[in-house]
């Protein structure tokens, strides 16, 4: 695996393998890398010839008093788990290369509809960080299609739309939420859970399988039904930032004639915030 530092590398790599008439996957992570990132690299190799994975703490994902000062960092382990998995380039840009006027100076990308919702609401910089950091990296690695996972399903939604609303000749795939044993997504930020944190972290997915089994009947409550969800993750101790039933593509309050919804929850425990998700099709 080849390791890519600037803009302009990546980019002549992904220009290079296209000119042969290979087609170019893109995964873009935050590094800490875990099995959900890594099943997304493997998932590219069924879509492209050559895969090319971004290893960028990308500051503007974080609003002042966030976790970006102890966001693991681990390029080298990182880039030895990109092998691992079958990725052909690993790019690890700089944030001076990336943002060149200076973090706060840069063009800023606002898709305001879809990121007002959900995690929004609460992170209202964030989906701005997403989506400018989305396009930044798209513009330098030209790829034919970029891999996003279902676990933050509002971030690829956002994208699908941002590739939508800018015409861009990119196909978007998204790959299956990975989880422990024990039900809980993979996240880099399960790294702050302590033990006793970590026995109660479940709670989250738990209550999103109490919503998907309460969902199926047609006369489901969808109001009741995201209430004892919330009391699910209160009683582990977990403090609800929001719990709500959405549309799939537009993240518009389900209603209950909707044949698909999304369940979708963020929760703090201790100073942790975990996010889930689980998409329900209740014609089956
Ligand atoms: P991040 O490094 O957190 O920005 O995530 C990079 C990509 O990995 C995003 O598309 C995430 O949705 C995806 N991802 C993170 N956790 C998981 C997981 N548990 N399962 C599948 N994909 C994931």
């Amino acid at each position: 695996m080849e390791r890519i530092y600037t803009i302009d590398g990546v980019r002549k790599a992904s220009l290079a393998a296209k000119t042969k008439g290979q087609r170019v996957a893109f995964v873009s992570t935050m590094g800490a890398l875990h099995k959900g990132h890594l099943s997304l690299v493997t998932l590219a190799r069924d879509h492209a010839d050559v895969v090319i994975a971004s290893v960028f703490l990308n500051p503007t994902h974080f609003a002042e008093g966030e976790d970006y000062d102890r966001y693991p960092r681990q390029a080298d382990e990182d880039c030895r788990l990109l092998e691992g998995a079958g990725c052909d380039i690993a790019w690890i840009p700089p944030v001076e290369d990336i943002y060149p006027f200076g973090v706060g100076e840069h063009v800023r990308v606002h898709f305001d509809r879809l990121g007002a919702y959900l995690c929004g609401k609460t992170r209202p910089h964030f989906f701005e960080g997403v989506t400018t950091i989305v396009l930044k990296e798209f513009i330098a690695v030209v790829p034919d299609v970029a891999l996003f996972g279902e676990k933050d399903f509002q971030q690829l939604v956002v994208c699908r739309g941002l590739v939508k609303d800018l015409s861009l000749p990119i196909e978007i795939v998204a790959g299956p939420t990975i989880r422990e044993d024990d039900g809980l997504a993979f996240s880099s930020r399960n790294t702050y859970l302590t033990a006793e944190e970590r026995a109660r972290a479940p709670a989250l997915f738990q209550s999103l399988q109490l919503v998907k089994q309460g969902l199926i009947p047609q006369t489901a409550n969808f109001a009741d039904l995201a209430n004892a969800a919330r009391q699910k993750i209160g009683s582990a101790g977990m403090t609800v930032d929001y719990f709500e039933l959405v549309h799939p593509e537009t993240l518009d309050p389900a209603t209950e004639s909707d044949p698909v919804v999304v369940a979708a929850g963020a929760a703090f425990l201790g100073a942790t915030r975990l996010i889930d998700n689980v998409t329900i099709d209740r014609s089956l």
